[in-house]
């Protein structure tokens, strides 16, 4: 079960406060897509996973907290100040594109995993375009992630990127690269077959991950 609640927040920023909805006590029961997307309740919570600040327009997963360093400069950025303004954009998909443009060159894996979020709120949204865009952006930034830090989920979620996008020749590729190279788990193990199976058949919908995933 979620609950919601109502926190006053002072910006990291800009020091101004405001009212945030913020999830409490949730678990969410059920499998998750193949690109860690959550289950139930959850699913339809993606969008209170990420916070904007009314007044600078910083945007966070938590605007009371700047914990890669992000300069005040950065918020001043005209692409940034443009996409800020820009109201054709659906405004909880805004948040994720501005939090990922925020933390590009200082947490690409944040990034790139904000990207994946604004994809999935597209999806929702039916803007196929944005989603596509949104997915090409993450998977970018996800393997600039891995340049520094080796993570085999980030890894299976770059296969499930470049299947959703259509490009079944990349993910069909990097997941048997993955099967020849990494010592992967069984789950993972099954998780690419099924992979390589979905991209045989050229699926590019969302599925759950087969049998029991593990967080990790
Ligand atoms: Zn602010």
């Amino acid at each position: 079960m979620a609950y919601l609640e109502n926190k006053q927040k002072t910006c990291a920023i800009c020091q101004q406060e405001y009212h945030y909805q913020e999830l409490r006590d949730h678990t969410s029961f059920g499998l998750r897509d193949l690109d860690t997307r959550p289950p139930g309740m959850m699913r339809n919570m993606i969008h209170l996973m990420v916070q904007k600040c009314p007044y600078c327009g910083y945007a966070n997963d938590d605007i009371s907290k700047n914990m890669d360093h992000i300069e005040k400069t950065q918020l001043q950025n005209p692409v940034y100040q443009m996409t800020l303004q820009d109201e054709s954009i659906n405004f909880a998909i805004k948040k994720c594109i501005l939090a990922g443009m925020l933390c590009e060159k200082k947490n690409a894996k944040k990034a790139g995993m904000m990207y994946l979020k604004a994809a999935w709120l597209a999806d929702d949204a039916k803007k196929l375009d944005v989603a596509k865009k949104m997915r090409s952006k993450a998977i970018r930034y996800l393997e600039n992630a891995l340049t520094e830090n080796e993570n085999e989920v980030i890894r299976l979620i770059i296969v499930d990127l470049y299947r959703r996008i259509g490009m079944f020749d990349e993910a069909r590729e990097y997941a048997m690269y993955l099967l020849d190279n990494f010592g992967m788990e069984k789950y993972k193990v099954n998780i690419l077959n099924y992979q390589i199976a979905l991209c045989n058949q050229e699926d590019t919908l969302d599925h759950t991950i087969p049998g029991n995933y593990q967080e990790s």
